[in-house]
């Protein structure tokens, strides 16, 4: 058979892709019809594709490419360590020193007593793990009628059957047996749209709430643990008024309940400081990392864990891991990517410098009339598209309608920047310039204006009040 390169022709390299690639979240056969876009190189922040177009990744990846893409420092340490060690596992007795320098260097940069780390390969890994660790910590502890996880609606956290369960997609759960038992979910604090006529502050504490009304409906000593992203990602970037996470840390210390943060996105400076929970102030008894820990150029995720935690965990053998975990490739990249955010300056550059001006530059984007609100954390953002600012609108049509076709226009004008139903989100690479960042706002106003026409054009800005 032909082995297709870069170079081979579009209509080839998409053809062969619709009759053997099977696409994740992807309706296949209407993928095929129209032919996936062929990537086929990347520098900084930016993509190539089959075409010979030049794109803005304002998406680093899926979240991942924190560091940008093209560093040779990281595929010189993948290099050396195939070379020296290809694999060994962790099973059995045995360790190696790409998984005891990252184990390490995760524990320097967690905050507070989150010092030891278990390995995956990726985000719903990693949270499988945290099911389980949680519920045999408390197994362990003497209070085995204490299973029940309590996680939020439109939450991300993976898409295994375990992480799957934990996370809040009902699109998700609708297919293959999703949530497992002893999941349960409550609302999300989502002001834009359910907010209603809330204050930001007083809706903030009122979804906070939730989870104690959830706590004693269950009985509180049932209940092993919360998890949730200090920022939602995937649900569309929704910032949690600034009254939540206080509310939240105060009720699963009452209850004396784990706390997850799910760091997959939000780690590794996406939000200002390294860590999402240190931005949100919020004290966490496990956190997952993925995506940034590796800036994407390998698989690998974690669970960092307390000492408390640890030691409960550590006191019985855990019957749990995976081939992979600790992979001595995967850790020696995700060491050398580490050691460049952190000693290039990126992570404080991108808090101070560029993150700054992306928010001031993002935020002008308010006044386009299709924008009803601008949110931005850091290096992570969401715009609401609405048919009418001054009642917080939705569409009337199909929920998502206006996404796509503004997603549509920015990849037409070589912009990724995605949507999640009605949200446009980005999440670009922290190493983003001042002058990127200015080319990026700029195609995002023109594929807004160039949505904004179509849907008037389609009577498509129909629209269904929220207040
Ligand atoms: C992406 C993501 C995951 C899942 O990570 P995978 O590597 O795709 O398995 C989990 N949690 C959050 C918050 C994510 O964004």
């Amino acid at each position: 058979m032909t082995i297709l390169t870069p170079n081979s022709p579009t209509a080839e390299l998409q053809a062969l892709d619709a009759a053997h690639h099977m696409h994740p979240f992807t309706h296949g056969a209407g993928l095929g019809e129209k032919g996936a876009r062929i990537i086929t190189r990347a520098e900084g922040c930016w993509l190539n594709d089959s075409d010979g177009n030049r794109i803005l990744d304002a998406m680093a990846g899926l979240w991942c490419v924190n560091i940008g893409y093209g560093r040779e420092e990281l595929a010189e340490a993948a290099a050396r360590q195939m070379r020296e060690l290809p694999f060994y596992n962790t099973f059995f007795q045995t360790s190696h020193v790409p998984a005891i320098n990252l184990a390490a260097r995760l524990a320097e940069l967690a905050p507070g007593d989150l010092n030891h780390v278990f390995f995956a390969n990726s985000g719903s890994e990693a949270n499988d793990t945290n099911l389980r660790m949680v519920r045999t910590y408390w197994q362990e502890k003497g209070q085995p009628q204490r299973q029940h996880v309590i996680s939020r609606w439109n939450g991300y956290h993976g898409s295994s059957v375990g992480s799957g369960s934990l996370g809040g997609m009902k699109g998700m759960h609708a297919q293959g047996g999703m949530p497992i038992p002893g999941i349960h979910h409550i609302d999300q604090p989502y002001w834009y749209l359910e907010g209603g006529n809330m204050s930001e502050d007083d809706f903030g504490l009122a979804r906070a709430q939730l989870l104690e009304e959830k706590i004693l409906e269950l009985g509180a000593d049932n209940v092993a643990a919360f998890i949730a992203e200090p920022i939602q990602g995937a649900g569309g970037v929704i910032v949690p008024p600034a009254t939540y996470w206080p509310e939240i840390q105060r009720i699963v210390d009452k209850y004396g309940i784990l706390l997850i943060a799910d760091e997959v996105i939000c780690g590794f400076g996406r939000t200002g400081e390294w860590f999402g929970s240190q931005t949100m102030n919020i004290r966490p008894d496990i956190m997952t990392v993925a995506k940034g820990l590796s800036s994407g150029y390998q698989p690998i995720g974690a669970s960092i864990v307390s000492d408390g935690v640890a030691k409960v965990i550590d006191g019985v053998e855990f019957n749990h891991g995976y081939t992979y975990s600790g992979h001595p490739v995967a850790c020696a990249v995700a060491l050398e990517n580490l050691r460049l955010l952190d000693e290039e300056g990126i992570v404080t550059r991108a808090r101070d410098e560029t993150g700054p001006y992306l928010k001031a530059q993002f935020e002008t984007l308010t006044d386009h009339p299709l924008v009803g609100e601008a949110k931005i954390v850091g290096h992570m953002g969401s715009i609401a598209l609405t048919p009418d600012k001054a009642s917080r609108a939705r569409f009337a049509g199909e929920a998502g309608t206006a996404g796509f076709i503004t997603r549509e226009r920015c990849f037409a004008n070589n912009l990724i920047m995605r949507h999640v139903g009605d949200r446009m989100i980005i999440s670009p690479p922290l190493v983003i310039s001042k002058e990127e960042i200015d080319t990026l706002i700029e195609r995002a106003r023109r594929s807004l204006d160039e949505a904004h026409a179509q849907l008037q054009e389609q009577g498509l800005m129909a629209a269904i009040p929220t207040v």
